[in-house]
């Protein structure tokens, strides 16, 4: 009977959540890998945030029993800050914000959002607190305002112009010739990856949520979309508690901290230049991208 049972309980997942309108998580987070095993405890409270500061409270994971992926992680990041999160590829980046979203609970130790472990709470109230910024988002067979709109449900289309200019993307919206009601996605308009992104970043600004996931791109854009899109990633950051996962260290120089995540624990923290005179994995890392910007320009 659980084998009957297990799909059901994945579609049912897979229904409230896109319901919920978390397609764009679901592609970041590959949803179907997804623990179907954490629901609500029975009769738990909403998530209050007066102050939306987040705890990892000796935090373990695996994806199997038999092969953990973080190993004790201890951090704080506080209300208001913006914290970048950097690593080697596979160090546990994604996984971090996968257990922040609670698509998976830890095997051992808590996740706190202004004191109330995030186990314990409603997951619909948790989801609401938190916009996410993937790097590659899903677009919506539909109009760009629809994309944007769908952000927060009652928003209204002065609501959509503001979030568009907000994410720098109402300039190219106006010059098509249909504007809002432009069809995108496959059958519509292609949307280069910035493009996208920024719809994205829209939308989280229509959703005006006070803990931002921001994922870096780590396809390379030309530098001057980059910076942009960074300018308008920073505003998004400001005023939330911001959680940047970051591929390339030059666009993060600017955080408020940086965590060094290196086989699933913390190697380093600290700012920018301080990280640099430890001369530690952060400097080693920095060189070399340096070293392949160089070798890129030639
Ligand atoms: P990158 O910089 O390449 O995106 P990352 O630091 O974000 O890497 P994660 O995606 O968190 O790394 O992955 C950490 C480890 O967990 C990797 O070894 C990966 O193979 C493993 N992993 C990730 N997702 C799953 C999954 N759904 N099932 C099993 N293992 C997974």
């Amino acid at each position: 009977l659980t084998q009957l049972f297990r799909p059901l309980d994945l579609l049912g997942f897979v229904y409230r959540t896109i319901r919920q309108g978390l397609i764009d998580m679901a592609a970041m987070f590959r949803l179907m890998d997804a623990d179907v095993e954490v629901e609500d405890a029975p009769g738990a409270p909403a998530l209050q945030i007066k102050e939306p500061g987040i705890t990892f409270e000796n935090v373990h994971f695996g994806y199997d029993e038999d092969r953990q992926i973080l190993h004790g992680l201890d951090f704080e990041i506080r209300a208001g800050e913006t914290v970048a999160l950097v690593g080697p590829s596979g160090a546990g980046k994604s996984t971090i914000a996968r257990l922040l979203f609670r698509f998976y609970d830890p095997s051992a130790g808590r996740i706190l959002i202004d004191g109330q472990d995030i186990a314990q709470v409603q997951q619909e109230s948790l989801r609401a607190s938190i916009g996410i910024v993937p790097q590659d988002s899903v677009l919506f067979n539909d109009t760009i305002g629809y994309n944007i709109a769908y952000g927060r449900a009652n928003a209204d289309e002065d609501d959509v112009r503001e979030a568009a200019r907000g994410a720098a993307i109402l300039p190219f919206i106006e010059a098509l010739p249909e504007g809002f009601d432009t069809q995108v996605g496959e059958r519509g308009l292609k949307l280069s990856g910035g493009e996208k992104q920024r719809v994205a970043i829209a939308r989280t600004l229509l959703k005006d949520p006070p803990i931002v996931i921001l994922d870096e791109a780590t396809s390379a854009l030309d530098s001057r979309t980059e910076q942009e899109i960074l300018a308008t990633l920073n505003r998004v950051a400001r005023g939330r508690t911001t959680l940047a996962i970051a591929h390339r260290l030059s666009t993060i120089a600017d955080a408020d901290r940086i965590l060094v995540l290196e086989h699933g624990r913390l190697a380093e923290q600290g700012h920018h230049a301080d990280l640099l005179r430890r001369d530690g994995l952060y400097a080693e890392m920095w060189m070399r991208q340096q070293a392949e910007q160089v070798e890129a320009t030639d």
